[in-house]
């Protein structure tokens, strides 16, 4: 018998795939088409089995539909620009380039080696000036429409990767990308201004309902809207008002004190020529040196002063003092809040640890204020004209009276900031703005894009930007007045780049554009997206943004880009993920070499359900390998049965086997399709595969009738048909031994008969006189006569009638037998 030779195998179909070009797309309006896409690798090193997690389900799904005949898309690329390429380019000591193209091409060729069905005609790499001119078209469009704006602001700073980071970059105030924790400094940048979409982001998540809640979840936090009022308050010898946002406009008669934002610019004039000055000036200094988590934690203890001044509630008309407080920033909000001890907890613990009243306004619905803080809607108490009226009802009276009286009104806040998008940082797509001495700041024409992306600077980071450095980028002509003119010499962060990627796809060669409506209308939106939850917020929420915003221009006619959302879990090695730090990679390129890329797919997607993390192990990985070795074994000695004359069929046999078939072809489809659990897939098919075997052994021992040669085939052709999208190489080398001309990827998915499935046998109630007896096996379709003799051999149904005579007998086929008697 041969044996498994999987390099030959894999080498050979792989070759046979691109040869016949069958994973290459186009539209065709005359079949439905289905968009798998998993999220495009950053091409900084080697591909990790993670990467090889995310790719094989998408291959599953993908191969899966393109056999119940859907026209499908299943491209791949890299998300070549930004700080991981350009960090580990620098630390190799060579340009960002070099390193990201090399890398590039390491990764292509283990993706080419694991046998995915990549069109890969469609590829896209984002550092090329092909792609990166539309991502500065987008600039441009968003730019024109006042949706990309520069600002002066306080941002975060990283010092170790010299550059700024976006908000969403920003984890527990430390760099996303080196850990290092992060300054604020105040910079001139660019944004995005997302903050326009932050309600379109909220309604909109209706259209989600297949994406995972905890993702909805994260998205619905990070976005934040809250609710509530923006009120007035006065310092009435300046009649100047401060504003604040509170969510619980019903607790106004409760502020005891007013809080500022210790850099509130206001702060300064207010204790100005007091002695509050030296105070003020000791705290801020003691501050500035926490970060803004310390700040604002529900753990750590606050701090602040009184400033010495007072200012008036216009709804109480009494005077509060004013005090700074550390967990006040700001940058959020007003930069002021209204405290009101009573019902807020880090108002609460500052005015115990202060002296501060606390006067209770909203008491719970069964008793009483029990002298703690109280933060739930209740009865309204000490607030005037509104006591005794629910929390919920004051809200809306007291925003009416505060617009009526011109004190302030309803608001919504939302906790969303614009996107950050300038980088002081040499790997990104240039901004496409310049400055001129007569207009000041220019945008581009369209036609000069793209602006290149300069090789020959001094790329390390410091100072402004790289790109400053260079004379020959940063001096230009002005298009509008011809004089001289300087180019913006920042870039914009990768996350721009990957946030309109899944549109180029669809049209990857259109030079003049960067995507043809028609391809748009025919191939978006992404059916099937396939990612890790760590790009839950940052990269969805701004495709997710772009997409709205090409929406409102007309550019495409959708508003959501990805229909379904999959989640994958990680690959962990000894109970930790898997990292170079950490010294438990995997090489794929040597796991491939070792057992084959069969192997490393069955045995990644039998580790558990997918979204859940598994614990990579070389046993496991056996375990698969063995289990091919097996198939293989198995349907070579399945398709050795052949007919031996003058023998006859045992048709018990035959249903089992054929009603196996039906089952798992049931199964499989379910579980791929509703459930994406392939683990379940790879049980069936090793079940089915038991019983196989089985079969092949009794037709063996008995010798085969034609017809039992013909169910075995039918048996085999099924399980290497359902095993196909999971082991693709090792399936289609059997489908050629079973003398099959056609390809298997291309064959149509296999169906079921949900008659056949069924039991031959079923169990039958024996019921006396209407009470259940006993139960009986009977072939389904047992005639009346037939059930009483069968009812009568049970011992226990005979000891009921001894004695006694059946006066009638009530028969329901297949279900029941009630004897009664006389
Ligand atoms: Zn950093
Ligand atoms: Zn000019």
């Amino acid at each position: 018998m041969d044996q498994y030779v999987f390099s030959d195998i894999e080498r050979k179909w792989q070759t046979r795939w691109v040869n016949d070009r069958i994973f290459e797309v186009e539209r065709n309006p005359e079949k439905r088409k289905y968009y798998v896409l998993e999220m495009f690798p950053y091409p900084s090193g080697d591909p990790h089995m993670g990467h090889v997690k995310n790719y094989v389900i998408g291959d599953v799904v993908s191969r899966y539909f393109s056999r119940l005949g859907f026209q499908v898309l299943h491209p791949m690329g890299f998300d070549s620009f930004g700080l991981p390429a350009e960090n580990a380019a620098i630390q190799n000591g060579t340009h960002p380039s070099i390193w990201t193209h090399e890398k590039i091409e390491r990764m292509r060729d283990v993706l080419k080696q694991l046998g995915i069905s990549y069109d890969w005609r469609r590829e896209i790499i984002t550092c090329e000036p092909d792609y990166y001119r539309f991502t500065q078209w987008l600039f441009l469009k968003l730019y024109h429409r006042g949706l990309a704006y520069k600002k002066k602001g306080l941002v975060n700073w990283c010092p170790s990767c010299a550059t700024v980071l976006a908000n969403e970059q920003v984890i527990e105030g430390t760099c996303e990308r080196c850990g290092e924790a992060v300054d604020k400094k105040s910079l001139e940048q660019w944004y995005l201004r997302i903050t326009d979409y932050a309600e379109a982001l909220l309604d909109d998540m209706k259209f989600l309902g297949n994406w995972p809640d905890r993702v909805l979840t994260m998205q619905k936090n990070w976005i934040g809207k809250s609710e509530g009022a923006e009120i007035d308050f006065l310092l009435p010898e300046r009649r100047e008002k401060i504003t604040v946002f509170t969510t619980r406009p019903d607790t106004v008669y409760g502020a005891t004190f007013f809080i500022l934002a210790p850099e509130h610019p206001l702060v300064d004039e207010l204790v100005a020529g007091t002695p509050y000055t030296e105070r003020v000036a000791v705290f801020r200094e003691r501050i500035s040196r926490k970060t803004e988590i310390e700040r604002t934690s529900d753990t750590t203890e606050k701090e602040g002063i009184a400033i010495g001044q007072e200012i008036l509630n216009q709804v109480t008309g009494e005077r509060i003092p004013i005090w700074i407080a550390d967990y006040v920033l700001a940058e959020y909000g007003t930069g002021a809040v209204m405290a009101v001890p009573a019902h807020d907890e880090r108002d609460y613990q500052f005015a115990v640890k202060y002296g501060l009243p606390i006067i209770p306004v909203i008491q719970p619905p069964d008793g009483d204020w029990a002298g703690q803080c109280y933060s739930e809607p209740g009865i309204m108490i000490n607030s005037g004209p509104f006591d005794g009226i629910p929390s919920d009802q004051g809200e809306k009276r007291i925003i009416a009276l505060l617009e009526r009286k011109g004190w302030g009104k309803g608001a919504v806040t939302y906790r969303l900031r614009d996107w950050l998008i300038s980088r002081q940082r040499y790997w990104g797509a240039p901004i496409p703005i310049i400055y001129c001495d007569c207009f000041g700041e220019r945008a581009v024409p369209e036609e000069e894009l793209p602006i290149l992306l300069p090789e020959d600077v001094d790329f390390l980071p410091g100072g402004p930007s790289p790109l400053a450095r260079s004379a020959k980028f940063v001096n230009t002509v002005c298009p509008d007045c011809g004089g001289p003119a300087r180019r913006e010499t920042d870039t914009m962060d990768t996350f721009v780049c990957s946030s309109w990627y899944f549109l180029r796809y669809c049209s990857p060669t259109e030079s003049d554009k960067p995507f043809d409506r028609q391809d748009i209308d025919y191939w978006m939106p992404v059916d099937q997206y396939i990612g890790g939850v760590e790009h839950a917020i940052l990269h969805l929420l701004y495709s997710r943004f772009l997409t709205k915003v090409l929406y409102d221009m007309g550019m495409v006619g959708f508003r959501e880009p990805f229909t379904n959302l999959f989640a994958q879990g990680m690959v962990n090695k000894d109970g930790a993920k898997m990292s170079k730090s950490r010294r438990n990679t995997v090489s794929p390129r040597e796991i491939i070499q070792r057992y084959g890329v069969d192997t490393i797919r069955t045995f990644i997607l039998f580790a558990g359900p997918p979204e859940l993390d598994m614990e990579w192990s070389e046993r496991g990985l056996e375990g698969s390998f063995r289990f091919l070795n097996r198939f293989w074994k198995g349907i070579l000695e399945a398709l050795s049965v052949s007919e031996v004359p003058g023998q006859t069929t045992d048709s018990l046999r035959t249903e089992q086997i054929e009603r196996l078939r039906h089952r798992t072809v049931y199964k499989v489809t379910n579980d791929i399709r509703d459930r994406f659990h392939f683990n379940t897939v790879i049980s069936s098919c090793m079940e089915f595969l038991n019983e196989i075997t089985a079969y092949t052994r009794f037709l063996g021992e008995k010798g085969a009738t034609l017809e039992e040669a013909g169910y075995l085939r039918s048996a085999v052709q099924a399980l290497l048909s359902l095993f196909n999208p999971i082991a693709p190489h090792i399936t289609e080398e059997l489908w050629e031994k079973l003398g099959k001309k056609t390809l298997l990827t291309l064959e149509p998915w296999p169906v079921y008969d949900r008659e056949k499935m069924l039991e031959d046998q079923v169990e039958i109630i024996v019921q006396i006189n209407g009470k259940v007896r006993s139960k009986i096996l009977l072939s389904r379709g047992t005639d009346q006569n037939e059930a009483m003799r069968r009812a009568l051999k049970v011992e226990k149904v005979n000891g009921w009638l001894e004695g006694k005579a059946v006066a009638k007998v009530v028969y329901v086929p297949d279900k029941l037998l009630n004897l009664v008697l006389r």
